[in-house]
């Protein structure tokens, strides 16, 4: 079970069982939330937040493609999740930030924009299970696509989004997969539960386009940097499923799942169904962030100073 023992409340260090929110707010009802999942890291010149910046810009962002405001800047944010990691005396962790609406009324459209915000923190590890960074995980293309382009924008970071994530990873589980990857309402891939896929072909990696009804994100990427770094080619284009099937390589990409080699594709292996060379080397440069053995040239870890 996931615990912490503060959880901050538009500025407030709220013990976590006594954290609350009305049972009528706004957000509970129509899923109108906007949440972040960041990763603090133990470095060896102690802990960072990965892409803290990015992850709070992207917050507001979200909130901002539904005319809501977040009434803290990107650094205020920032501040306000260093806190809550020193409270909880937390050097490696998951950070949730959520912008919500409480009581605000039960009209659709509430009075006014301005949003509450919390951010909580807790220790998290392997999302897809305890062997998934080494061996890989079986993954399905599940029967659900992501929603199309004009209905639900999937570039906002949304609470309301995740139905369509349940249904995916939800269906995976019960037919005995790690995870399932949707198709856009074109049928082609889309992006898994609560990661971004890449795959390689012929020593090129690929990833579906920003416009394939995806959340583009910030792991996917720091992969796309690091990937051009090492003189990899790269090509963020359309994937037809069959694709899929005859890759040499395929992976998962997200803050929860970092990088996760898959090994099965609807229960096809994936190459020889062991996490293949170009996902270990993007694996090491991964990992080696904080690890200090990749140099981090682009500013992505935010320094924590532990009170
Ligand atoms: N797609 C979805 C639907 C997600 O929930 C996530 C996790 N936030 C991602 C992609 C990966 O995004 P990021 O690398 O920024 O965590």
């Amino acid at each position: 079970m996931t615990r912490a023992d503060f959880i901050w409340m538009d500025g407030h260090m709220a013990p976590w069982n006594e954290a609350q929110v009305h049972p009528m707010s706004h957000s509970m009802h129509y899923g109108t939330a906007f949440f972040e999942g960041i990763r603090a890291y133990d470095t060896p010149t102690g802990p960072v937040v990965f892409r803290h910046r990015e992850h709070m810009q992207r917050l507001k962002d979200s909130a901002k493609i539904y005319r809501f405001t977040i009434p803290y800047s990107v650094d205020e944010l920032m501040g306000a999740a260093r806190a809550v990691l020193n409270a909880n005396n937390l050097k490696s962790a998951y950070i949730r930030p959520l912008a919500y609406l409480g009581e605000v009324g039960m009209g659709i459209v509430p009075p006014e924009s301005q949003m509450s915000v919390l951010i909580a923190a807790f220790s998290w590890g392997r999302y897809l299970g305890a062997s998934a960074i080494e061996e890989g995980v079986d993954a399905c293309v599940a029967s659900w696509a992501r929603s199309a382009p004009n209905t639900l924008p999937t570039g906002a970071k949304a609470a309301g989004n995740y139905l369509s994530s349940l249904l995916i990873a939800s269906e995976a589980r019960r037919n005995g997969f790690h995870e399932g990857i949707a198709l856009d309402s074109r049928g082609q891939v889309s992006e898994g539960a609560g990661q971004n896929v890449f795959m390689v072909k012929n020593g090129v990696l690929y990833t579906p386009p920003a416009t394939a009804s995806i959340l583009p994100g910030l792991t996917r990427d720091a992969i796309i940097t690091l990937a051009r770094e090492e003189g990899i080619e790269i090509v963020e284009a359309p994937i037809a499923r069959e694709a899929l099937y005859i890759a040499d390589e395929i992976f998962f990409s997200g803050t929860a799942a970092e990088i996760s080699p898959v090994r099965s594709i609807d229960r096809l292996a994936v190459g020889n169904g062991k996490p293949g060379p170009m996902t270990q080397l993007l694996q090491q440069r991964f990992f080696g962030l904080f690890t200090g053995q990749t140099q981090d040239k682009w500013g992505w870890l935010d320094p924590v100073e532990v009170k």
